[in-house]
């Protein structure tokens, strides 16, 4: 077997590999050289291979394509167009320039993270925002965690250990990724003690199962899904009432929540936290980056009594926030100060606020463009279209929005298969687009198309399938 492959010290002496010596170093163009050639010997010890020469500029090319692969970050900007604009998977809310700017103050440089200044002792990471979250809520006091799964772990744990935690049936959710009610309440030692039905549960059922076991009252905002038709829950303010004569915390967790009323944009009524608390809740837990606009995080606000309770929990220790992530609270927080500017400056509720007619012109303006790089096999239309506002809040409400909508002009049978192609194909752009398949269509909603120029620009990269 003659295998005439360049040898690898010749590659690496070769002028062709200069550049990439220079760029991506010695030890990993070595083992990128190694990797490659010893997949070409494979290749042509089974025959797959006859071109037994293969000059070094090829093999420095092949190379420098792989170094680049290897070493283009894993985490990816993508367009959201899937017409859900909180999205889980996607990173949820985005946060506005003084987040990013704040964030990166942070980074760069010490800062007074348990440190008071004043009197020059340790300080509490926890006072830094407190000041804020207290003005904006009515909270007597207030703690921050990683994020709203740990605010429900941690107070069920510091509250109710070794108790039973009451809760109504309708409330034992599944809020997905694993986060089940009972699953949570089992593992902060928190012994459930359901009440009610499924879709009824009234003061009495709450009534009959205090007893000296007792340790709290739970209420779980239904945020993805809804319960319709013949119900009952007891209100917020009666159950407080209700945990207050016996001696018991209300813990409500939102979820979502909101500290607005989101219904001056227009926007589907959410429970806003300064209303829970109002209500008697002892403690309501809710997400930085759902409905607030911020960075992930888990806020736990209420009594001042409970929440130092909280406090001295170690496991409050084990699901601390960072600096970078109270950096960008305290920031997005700061905005909610002047509600009036709120719509322009954080970014969530500017896309959520955005107007049908805007996204409508924005869409039968790139419909053309779209048109065109698709060419015949594809109808595309600029189309009224259903978005979701997402992260579990408001499940049933459509926020009324426009989007490209393309169909493959192809036999019935070759329509999936076109679809799933050209899905493929928009994910697999520079930038990858996201949209969604429904009803024989894809479809790309375009409330969060704010970057068009980026977006247009990578266009004609689209490998249209069939
Ligand atoms: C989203 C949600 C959670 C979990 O919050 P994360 O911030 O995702 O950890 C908990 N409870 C409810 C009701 C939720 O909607």
């Amino acid at each position: 077997m003659s295998l005439r492959l360049p040898s690898i010290d010749g590659l690496l002496r070769h002028p062709a590999c200069v550049a990439l010596l220079e760029r991506h170093g010695r030890e990993s163009l070595l083992a990128s050289f190694r990797q490659l050639l010893d997949e070409l010997r494979g290749d042509v010890l089974n025959g797959q291979l006859s071109a037994i020469e293969i000059s070094p500029e090829v093999l420095a090319g092949r190379v420098g394509e792989r170094l680049i692969q290897q070493q283009r970050s894993q985490v990816r900007r993508v367009f959201n167009l899937t017409g859900t604009v909180l999205h889980t998977n996607l990173g949820r809310a985005l946060l506005p320039d003084e987040a990013i700017e704040a964030v990166e103050r942070a980074a760069r440089y010490p800062l007074n993270l348990e440190f008071d200044l004043a009197s020059g002792k340790r300080g509490d990471r926890d006072d830094l925002i407190e000041g804020l979250i207290r003005e904006l809520t009515g909270a007597e006091a207030v703690t921050v965690v990683n994020n709203n799964a740990a605010a429900v772990l941690l107070t069920l744990n510091s509250l109710g250990a070794r108790k039973e935690g009451i809760i109504s049936r309708g409330e034992l959710i599944e809020i997905g990724g694993a986060f089940r009610i009972p699953d949570i309440m089992a593992r902060a030692g928190v012994r459930l003690h359901e009440v009610g039905t499924t879709n009824r549960t009234h003061a009495r059922d709450y009534q009959a199962a205090i007893s000296p076991r007792s340790g709290l009252i739970m209420r779980v905002h239904a945020s993805n899904y809804s319960i319709e038709g013949f119900t009952a829950r007891v209100p917020t303010a009666e159950l407080a009432e209700l945990a207050h004569q016996h001696g018991l915390p209300l813990l409500e967790d939102l979820g979502s929540g909101s500290l607005l009323d989101l219904t001056r944009w227009g926007l589907p009524a959410e429970p806003t936290v300064r209303q829970a608390l109002l209500d008697g809740a002892g403690i309501v837990t809710f997400s930085g980056d759902k409905l607030l606009g911020g960075p992930q995080a888990g806020l736990i606000v209420g009594r001042k009594e409970l929440i130092a309770k909280i406090k001295k929990n170690p496991l409050k220790r084990a699901l601390r926030v960072d600096k970078l992530t109270l950096a960008a609270l305290e920031a997005v927080l700061g905005l909610y100060r002047d509600p009036d500017r709120l719509a322009e400056r954080l970014p969530s509720l500017r896309l959520l606020t955005r107007p049908q007619a805007d996204i409508f012109a924005q869409a039968s303006r790139l419909q053309p463009v779209l048109a065109d790089m698709l060419g015949e096999t594809w109808s595309v239309s600029a189309v009224e279209a259903l978005g979701m506002i997402g992260s579990g809040s408001q499940p049933v409400a459509r926020l009324p929005s426009a989007a490209l909508c393309m169909r493959p002009q192809v036999s019935k049978r070759l329509r999936g298969r076109s679809l799933l192609n050209l899905e493929a194909a928009l994910r697999a752009l520079p930038i990858p687009v996201l949209g969604r398949i429904d009803d024989d269509a894809l479809w790309l909603d375009l409330r969060q198309l704010d970057d068009e120029p980026a977006w247009l620009a990578q266009l004609p990269q689209l490998q249209a399938a069939p």
